[in-house]
């Protein structure tokens, strides 16, 4: 089964990972794939592998700050504190 290649930034802190892009596909070689380059044009057996496995996610930037996500969640908690004072 072949797999597609994740990049991304892991963020330390809150431990969350954010993907950027596809950068590759894992070929696994077999015959009985068809994603591999190893399978045949012609060959439309149901029981050859349709889809790709599951994602290899990457590592391609370790970030020692949060997420856009977890300081953007960070920023509305302060509002709604500051916001009731
Ligand atoms: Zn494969
Ligand atoms: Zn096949
Ligand atoms: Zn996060």
């Amino acid at each position: 089964m072949c797999h597609e290649v994740i990049e991304g930034v892991f963020y330390r802190p809150c431990g969350h990972y954010v993907r950027l892009w596809m950068s590759d596909i894992r070929d696994c070689k077999s015959p009985t794939c068809q994603k591999s380059s190893a399978h045949a044009s012609d060959c439309n057996k149901k029981t050859c592998m349709q889809d790709f496995g599951p994602d290899h996610e990457k590592v391609s930037r370790l970030s020692y700050e949060e997420c856009p996500a977890c300081v953007e969640k960070y920023v509305l908690r302060r509002k709604v504190k500051t916001s009731h004072q």
